[in-house]
């Protein structure tokens, strides 16, 4: 999927309590694309054409395990496992709603431990679920997710991007979901700043087909 798409669904799904996890939630589903962006980037600003990276430089080695990191199984469960049990039960009734509470207990080592413990997972179940929609959504593309172990691929039926394999369906159908995410954020957060980032979010469903439109037909 597109990346405000994954970022959209990371905030509404992980972000509730408190607007601090919506951030580290929208990291999350962020961060399994990072490498790429770094590397496009990297790769532009030294000169290379976007047909050159993406038809050869993509394919090579160290770039697929650069993705088979960013989109892993096994670290991103192994996070959210960690940070979940470390969350549950107890613990988790104590934070954040304790804190904020008149009277409430000072913030001890003990309940700022539980406030990284609610970070890293929103952080690393955005990861996951961004990782997952990966898994299911894309096709010649795939990533190796459970790299180290296997560097089997799954090649999904449905592509979220070519159109010889349901990417035009796809795109509708993601656009509906941003656009509804949008509304949810739109309406939970009041910061001015949020709601901006939400607009440029919503650009983007425009934005993005209007520049494949015009480079491919213009
Ligand atoms: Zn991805």
């Amino acid at each position: 999927m597109n990346s405000q798409t994954h970022v959209l669904m990371g905030a509404a799904l992980f972000g509730k309590p408190m607007p601090r996890l919506a951030w580290a939630a929208a990291a999350g589903s962020l961060v399994p694309d990072l490498p790429m962006y770094v590397t496009v980037g990297t790769l532009r600003i030294a000169g290379f054409p976007l047909s050159e990276i993406f038809r050869r430089i993509y394919w090579q080695d160290w770039w697929q395990i650069a993705n088979a990191v960013g989109h892993n199984f096994l670290l991103w469960s192994g996070l959210a496992l960690a940070s979940g049990l470390a969350l549950s039960g107890r613990t988790r009734r104590a934070w954040p709603a304790a804190a904020a509470e008149p009277g409430a207990r000072p913030l001890t080592a003990k309940t700022s431990r539980e406030g990284a413990a609610a970070l890293v997972f929103a952080f690393s179940a955005s990861a996951l679920l961004h990782s997952a929609i990966d898994f299911l959504f894309h096709r010649d593309d795939a990533h190796m997710h459970f790299w180290p172990l296997s560097d089997w691929r799954f090649r999904s039926p449905v592509s979220y991007w070519d159109a010889n394999h349901y990417g035009n369906w796809f795109g509708l159908f993601e656009a509906a979901i941003g656009i509804l995410l949008v509304v949810i954020l739109f309406r939970r957060y009041r910061a001015l700043w949020v709601r901006i980032a939400l607009l440029v979010a919503l650009a983007l469903y425009v934005a993005v087909p209007a520049f494949f439109f015009v480079t491919h037909h213009g």
